[in-house]
């Protein structure tokens, strides 16, 4: 690890103007991803404010019947919160599914947001990565790239985004709330937060240097079955071959619309809301949709069916309520 100078920040606007004028300046709070880079010299910050104590740990009813999630709210607090485990059942779903027990009590709503990819050569410095190092290569395009994307992706990067709790959250409709190093404020839906490849894969969000995430608010409760299925090599601790957020509609033992979010698949959370207007045509008629436009490779096109099988064992598991 390469030495690095600390502070604590004691107010967000703070914080972002910390960051935004300190070349190599980072933002951490629970560290979980980026520390490990850091042991690795893939990320080598010169200089770390600590948010930690910004008091952006609440979770608060919205006057619009929704709840605002502090950025620092702990996945395990999330996933817990009675009122989110009652309204928004897939988002406690997915967060458990996620990382380790230990992981989620440190792990933050905002951190897990802007968590880097777990492609295995983004990892390995030692090898080509445009993410990494910009216009060297990409060493999964044409290597072992079993768990990589098949949608949304370039010449430059095939890589997942690795979140589950973001995938649940773009199912919502969330929207993140970000404050600037000059003290403004600002909402961005959570579908343009992440950003696709294209030739800048190095860029993963549309967050300017130093914008702070401060909460991140979801809208009124959606009625409906609240399921989150993930597909995986092993039981626990490992990422998502391919997931999928839904809140579906029952009439009767009917699924007849709702909404439908799947990760695994790009660099973002992907959701065709086109699709969703098949839901009662069945799990075929939605990832004809869903899945239009995909690239695949030898190694990853079992994740085309995998997709029909994850979203018709879904609809099944939400017909039965
Ligand atoms: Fe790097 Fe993306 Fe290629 Fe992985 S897929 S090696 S992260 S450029």
């Amino acid at each position: 690890m390469r030495s690095f100078t600390y502070e604590r920040a004691t107010s967000p606007a703070g914080a972002a103007a910390a960051v935004a004028h300190r070349p190599g300046a980072k933002f951490i709070a629970g560290g979980t991803n980026l520390l490990d880079l850091m042991k690795l010299e893939i990320e080598a910050p010169t200089h770390l404010v600590d948010v930690n104590r910004l008091g952006l740990d609440t979770i608060e009813a919205t006057p619009e019947g929704g709840l605002r999630i502090g950025a620092l709210v702990r996945n395990t607090d999330l996933a817990a919160d009675p009122r989110v485990r009652k309204e928004y059942a897939v988002l406690t779903r997915a967060l458990l599914a996620g990382a380790s027990g230990q992981l989620r009590n440190k792990a933050t709503t905002a951190g897990n947001l802007l968590q880097r990819t777990r492609c295995p050569y983004f990892y390995e410095t030692a090898m080509p990565c445009n993410k990494r190092a910009p216009g060297s290569g990409c060493a999964a395009i044409g290597g072992l790239n079993r768990n990589h994307a098949v949608l949304g992706t370039s010449d430059a990067c095939i890589a997942t985004h690795p979140s589950d709790m973001a995938v649940a959250k773009r199912a919502l409709d969330a929207t993140v709330e970000t404050v600037s190093p000059d003290g403004t404020s600002h909402a961005i839906p959570i579908a343009e937060l992440h950003r696709l490849p294209e030739d800048t894969p190095e860029v993963e969000t549309d967050l300017k240097t130093g914008e702070l995430i401060t909460s991140v608010t979801l809208p009124r409760p959606v009625a409906g079955v609240h399921v989150y299925r993930k597909v995986r090599d092993r039981a626990s601790y490992a990422f998502a071959t391919v997931s999928v957020a839904a809140v579906l509609t029952r009439e009767g033992e009917r699924i007849v619309g709702g909404r439908l979010a799947f990760g695994g698949l790009a660099h973002k959370p992907w959701r065709v809301e086109a699709a969703e207007r098949e839901i009662g045509r069945g799990a075929e008629a939605v990832a004809e949709i869903v899945l239009a436009g995909a690239k695949t490779t030898e190694h990853n096109a079992f994740k085309l069916p995998l997709v029909r099988r994850t979203l018709a064992a879904t609809l099944a598991e939400a017909a039965k309520g």
